[in-house]
């Protein structure tokens, strides 16, 4: 008998587990918990029995307890989780009411005999049988099987009642045995729930995609694995296949793209992708398609789930607004604001540009006289040919009216422009065939450039439309020039303005070295230094484009003071580090040279580096120096005094006199390039050798500036001059490559 009841505990115990763990996998079926609960409160009835029949008193009681109350659990589980199974469930207040009766009625019931209480359970087990047999009828085979065998459990507990305890391992081996039957059916009722709810999940799945207005791609490498009828009708192809066939038509690039994102995605590195692109239909028209991407597992391992809509129609009706704001109605040409976005981008990249402003002449009249249809002609002729004659060294835009522009972002040589206006002024002279006549038009041309006219694109606007209407005064096709004024560009110095006076806080500005070189011999003498200024988002500003300023403003004194503090600087670390060192030049403006202590900061500077006098040469321009000829004079002789020579830059653009250059004590004369560059034409060579002739009887030496070519070296040699600098030698250096230089050098000489 013990066995009986061993087997019958054991198959409670597993079948119990076995719809607890059913549950724990798929909690949407709560009864599986109640109904596993049930089964595993029937576990406590067996040692509960064998308590108290064993035993007397307290524990005998307390068996009896155990007895009634696993009985009374597992009877109101088993209703509980039946009623949840077939979707109507007990309220809390029914399940505590039959819980409460069923343990107080089994527990009246052991208070009778053994037998009697046996009876009395065996046909409130039927009756419950009976009942779930009822909910359990119209809900499957396996429902139905498990009702009966609720009902055959009940009526196997009256062996007991009818064959006493002699009967007992009858009675428990047929009710494992029905229990487990009750069991099994219980969970094959559960499991084909959850695959028909599964199946309705797919299904539903499946019908969305398939009737999505958006494409629906699985994709794994380069393999499509499922295409929904959106995403064929998209692509005009007709299947699964077509498809594939179509994206091994795509260029290489755009597949190697794809190839790329699709293994991050489906390795997980990146968790889903948005992006957008142009992409041309089977029948090779353009679409613009919208694709969102994420992992997903499909069949047989992971892919990449994409989804397409197509944005084609949004994308061009926006483009098209987009080309009403930015281009003229009438031409088709970028407009004005067009015109004000690219100047942004021009400025905003700080790269030289030249912008032609052109206004037709007496239009109005034109109009009048033919009619507005031939002016629109006219002006569609004549913006036609601007494109046709100007494209790709310069961009075409209609202004508005009879206004048009030239973007010239080839650079904005002087020559290139001029060549350009040049061309177009010829083309002019000719008349345009209009609607079967010929129409004769002037355009008046105005011409500013970046950055030397202005370097904001309002600065350039407007100075190129002054320039225009100056052009205007003239009759016929005429141009004009912006110039950079300070009055014009006001905004433009400005900013500027503030730029270098951060720009000097900030150490932006530096000093770079070009080599002076021995006419005879080419030994190298000395170095030149030039500054140059790091100005953030422009790159590097050469001086010719900031000194004006600097020197407007009286900024260039603290800029001039600083620089002639790293000249000496430099120069000191060239002896530090046990170099030749060759004496430095250094560019001093006429506002330095008019501040009488100038002379006495200089001596102070020597100082402070410890340098000799003779280390340090300073270069005054000639236009300088006649604007106040005898405060130079006064300052150059306390120069002098204090040891340092001082040459005459750039001669022969400032109208000095013989008895000037004979009055000044200097040491040397620059020539100035615009001389030097024409040599060796005979008149050019001519001039310099006068020049060094003069020179000669007023004990100066003459360097040659701004020497290109071997012609004009030998040509400034024979001439005369004594030392000569330009790019033939040596562009400017940076300090770091001039001392490399020094190092170079066979002995020293000075210092
Ligand atoms: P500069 O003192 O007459 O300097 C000579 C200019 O000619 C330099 O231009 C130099 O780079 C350039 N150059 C030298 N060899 C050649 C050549 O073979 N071909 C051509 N095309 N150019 C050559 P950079 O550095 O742009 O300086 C322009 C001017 O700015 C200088 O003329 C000088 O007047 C002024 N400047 C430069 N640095 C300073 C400075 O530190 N302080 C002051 N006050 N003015 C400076
Ligand atoms: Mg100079
Ligand atoms: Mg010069």
């Amino acid at each position: 008998m013990i066995y009986a009841l061993a087997f019958n505990l054991s198959v409670n115990l597993i079948l119990g587990l076995a719809l607890w763990l059913t549950w724990a996998r798929e909690r949407s079926q709560g009864f599986n918990r109640l109904l596993g609960a049930s089964f595993l409160a029937q576990v406590l009835a067996t040692p509960a029995y064998l308590l108290w029949r064993q035993s007397e008193g307290l524990l005998h009681s307390l068996g009896g307890f155990g007895l009634a109350a696993s009985g009374a659990l597992s009877m109101l589980m088993m209703v509980a989780g039946l009623r949840d199974l077939v979707g109507r469930p007990l309220s809390w207040r029914q399940a505590t009411a039959l819980g409460l009766g069923l343990l107080g009625l089994l527990g009246a019931l052991l208070d009778q005999s053994i037998a009697a209480a046996q009876g009395s359970g065996a046909a409130l087990n039927t009756l419950l049988g009976v009942a779930a047999l009822r909910w359990l009828w119209p809900h499957g085979k396996a429902e139905r099987l498990a009702g009966l065998s609720l009902v055959l459990i009940g009526l196997n507990q009256f062996t007991f009642a009818l064959g006493g305890e002699a009967a007992l391992g009858l009675q428990s081996s047929i009710g494992a045995a029905l229990r487990m039957l009750l069991g099994i059916s219980l969970l094959h009722a559960a499991l084909r729930r959850s695959s028909l709810e599964s199946r309705g999940l797919r299904t539903q799945l499946h019908y969305m995609t398939e009737h999505s207005h958006q494409g629906v791609l699985v994709a794994r490498e380069d393999e499509p694995l499922y295409a929904n009828a959106a995403l064929l009708e998209l692509y005009g192809v007709a299947s699964l296949a077509e498809f594939k066939h179509y994206q091994q038509q795509q260029p290489a690039s755009l597949r190697a793209s794809a190839l790329q994102r699709r293994r991050a995605i489906i390795s997980g590195e990146l968790p889903h992708a948005h992006w957008e692109g142009e992409r041309r239909r089977s029948d090779g028209s353009l679409m613009r398609l919208m694709f969102s991407s994420w992992r997903i597992d499909w069949a047989d391992g992971p892919a990449e789930h994409l989804v397409i809509s197509d944005d084609t129609e949004r994308y061009n009706a926006t483009q098209a607004l987009l080309h009403q704001a930015t281009h003229d109605p009438v031409t088709g040409l970028p407009n004005r604001s067009a015109l004000q976005q690219r100047l942004r981008e021009l400025c905003a990249q700080a790269r030289p540009f030249g912008l032609i402003w052109l206004d037709l002449d007496r239009f109005t009249l034109l109009n009048e006289a033919y009619g507005h249809a031939t002016g629109d002609a006219l002006l569609r002729a004549f913006g036609a040919l601007l494109q046709a004659e100007f494209t790709p060294q310069a961009q075409t835009m209609h202004l508005g009216e009879d206004e048009f522009a030239l973007l010239v972002t080839a650079g904005a040589e002087p020559a290139l422009l001029h060549e350009l206006t040049r061309r177009l002024r010829a083309r002019l002279a000719r008349p345009f065939a209009v609607d079967a006549r010929e129409i004769y038009i002037d355009a008046s041309i105005g011409v500013a450039r970046f950055p030397h006219t202005a370097s904001d694109p309002e600065g350039l606007l407007r100075e190129a439309s002054a320039a225009m209407h100056e052009a205007k005064q003239e009759p016929g096709s005429a141009e004009r020039w912006a110039e950079a004024s300070p009055r014009r560009s006001s905004s433009a110095t400005m900013l500027a303005e503030q730029a270098m006076r951060a720009g000097l806080k900030n150490a932006e500005f530096e000093l770079v070295y070009q080599p002076k070189i021995a006419a005879a011999g080419g030994a190298l003498l000395s170095f030149e230094a030039l500054v140059r200024w790091h100005r953030p988002s422009h790159g590097v500003v050469n001086p010719a484009d900031f000194i004006p300023a600097a020197e407007r403003t009286g900024l260039i004194v603290p800029l001039g003071a600083m620089l002639l503090q790293q000249a000496c600087r430099q120069l000191s670390n060239w002896r530090a580090e046990g170099r030749l060192v060759l004496p430095v030049a250094v560019n001093v403006s006429p506002l330095q040279l008019h501040d009488p202590s100038f002379p006495a900061f200089v001596a102070r500077t020597l100082q402070t580096f410890d340098l000799p006098a003779a280390l340090l040469t300073l270069e005054i321009t000639e236009t300088a120096a006649v604007r106040d000829a005898d405060q130079a004079c006064e300052r150059i002789s306390r120069l002098n005094e204090l040891g340092i020579k001082v040459a005459l830059d750039d001669f022969g653009t400032g109208f000095s006199s013989l008895n000037l250059l004979r009055s000044m004590p200097l040491d040397a004369v620059k020539i100035d390039r615009s001389l030097i560059e024409p040599m060796p034409q005979r008149t050019a060579s001519a001039v310099v050798r006068a020049i060094c002739q003069l020179a000669a009887v007023l004990d100066l030496k003459v360097v040659a500036e701004g020497i290109e070519t071997q012609a004009q070296a030998e040509a400034a040699r024979a001439a005369g001059c004594n030392e000569l600098q330009g790019f033939l030698f040596s562009k400017p250096l940076s300090a770091s490559a001039a001392g490399d230089w020094l190092a170079r050098q066979p002995e020293p000489a000075l210092g």
